[in-house]
């Protein structure tokens, strides 16, 4: 159910109408709802009832600490990619004990401190990694738990900016060289293989790449085992899509459908070569929680009727919301109070000085000057990915709780922007 709806011509977030949040706290703005939030997590949380399984919820969709809160209050880990986000974790008071982290790149500071707060598991993504994790771990006395993660090269069907799962993607080690890398980590004193993971894309609309991916799991868990060496969890990543309402946009596949399949798959796979002992199942969900629990608020500065194209100059910008100028994205574009009258057809783009600053191209919308607008579906890779870019604070972000307004995050202020700077005396 969309908790976002026109009632009485006038666009709400649950019981709240957007204008009254737009008048106390401006404009650009994040609108989350609460109740959808915890939908989402609850149609993964609830499909893995009963059974050893971890949801970790991706946090580089959307990393706003009372966000992290609503859900490590119902039990969710959190897939981490920087150390940053490991002391957001700490701060929302999440369970560091059920944070995986994943990420190319992790520095020597990141592992002392994920090591320091004995996170759930390293997803380890190269040979060079694993022998620096060895060497960190070892110099604290410790021992890291990991997994290696394996690109499966499945196609995932998506974006190329957000395919991970192929030869040509940096990430993971290549599925012809994992039982090598185990036999490596195996063998390094300060770390200890428990799981096996893979993430291969985003906005994927079909779970069958997925499922794919899963059978190239199980075929490693198998061989390692044959060595002696037991993995005790498979993790499944993340790469769940959602509706964005493009006309003619393939469904995506329910998440109770597609977890159902994995766990089946699993189940049968035990069944047949473990004697039904089972093996703990993770998920890395990101934009399936978060993507349709959110709108970007924006107001119209004016429009620019042209000869070739009509804009619709907002005060969102591409720093806000970067999807379309990264990916391309289809965003939709709602009127929060559309008016009577004939629809011009326009290009809707932000203050920014660049032509790739643009949010949705060709809409037909009635607006004037002064009009407030609703990106929807903003909620996953919204804020995070955005930037002072222009000096433009970050917008603010505000969480509806039924007829209940929290300012989550306050609209950053131009001067704490160059605060950090110094002049050269
Ligand atoms: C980004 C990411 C995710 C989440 O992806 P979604 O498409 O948002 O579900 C999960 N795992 C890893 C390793 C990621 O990098």
């Amino acid at each position: 159910m969309s908790h976002f709806f026109h009632l009485d011509g006038v666009l709400h977030a649950d019981s709240v109408a957007l204008p009254a949040i737009a008048a106390q706290f401006g404009t650009p703005t994040y609108v989350y709802s609460k109740t959808a939030l915890l939908e989402n997590f609850a149609s993964f949380a609830d499909a893995c009832e009963g059974r050893d399984a971890l949801v970790c919820y991706a946090m580089k969709a959307n990393s706003n600490l009372a966000i992290l809160d609503l859900l490590a209050q119902r039990g969710a880990g959190f897939d981490i990619v920087s150390g940053g986000e490991l002391l957001r974790v700490l701060a929302a008071g999440g369970d560091p004990r059920k944070v995986i982290f994943s990420g190319v790149g992790k520095s020597k500071a990141e592992m002392r401190l994920a090591l320091t707060h004995d996170i759930l598991c390293f997803n380890v993504e190269s040979i060079p990694e694993l022998h620096r994790l060895n060497e960190v771990a070892g110099s604290m006395g410790l021992t890291a738990r990991v997994s290696l993660r394996v690109n499966p090269n499945v196609d995932a069907k998506t974006h190329p900016y957000i395919a991970t799962g192929l030869k040509a993607n940096k990430f993971g080690v290549a599925f012809d060289d994992a039982l090598e890398a185990y036999r490596n980590a195996d063998d390094l004193p300060h770390l200890e293989p428990v799981g096996i993971d893979c993430h291969i894309g985003s906005q994927l609309l079909d779970d069958a790449p997925l499922l794919e991916a899963l059978d190239k799991l199980i075929e490693l868990v198998d061989a390692l085992a044959a060595e002696n060496i037991v993995l005790h969890h498979l993790d499944m990543g993340g790469g769940i899509g959602i509706r964005y309402g493009e006309d003619g946009e393939t469904e995506p596949v329910p998440v109770a459908d597609y977890l159902g399949r994995v766990f089946a798959r699993v189940d049968q796979w035990r069944a047949e070569k473990y004697a039904g002992a089972p093996i703990k199942v993770i998920f890395e969900p990101g934009r399936a929680i978060v993507g349709d629990t959110g709108v970007l608020l924006t107001r119209v500065e004016y429009t620019k009727p042209g000869a070739e194209k009509n804009f619709c100059i907002v005060d969102a910008a591409m720093n806000d919301l970067m999807r379309p100028a990264l990916y391309e994205a289809w965003m939709d574009v709602r009127e929060v109070a559309p008016h009577d009258g004939p629809a011009m057809l326009y290009d809707v783009v932000g203050p920014v000085c660049e032509s790739g600053d643009w949010l949705a191209r060709e809409r037909a919308l009635t607006v004037k000057q002064g009009d407030l607008l609703a990106i929807m579906q903003a909620g996953a890779y919204g804020l995070t990915m955005s930037s002072n870019y222009n000096t433009r604070g970050r917008a603010a972000e505000v969480i509806v709780d039924g007829s209940e307004l929290h300012l989550v995050r306050e609209r950053e202020n131009p001067a704490d922007l160059f605060a950090l700077e110094s002049l050269i005396k």
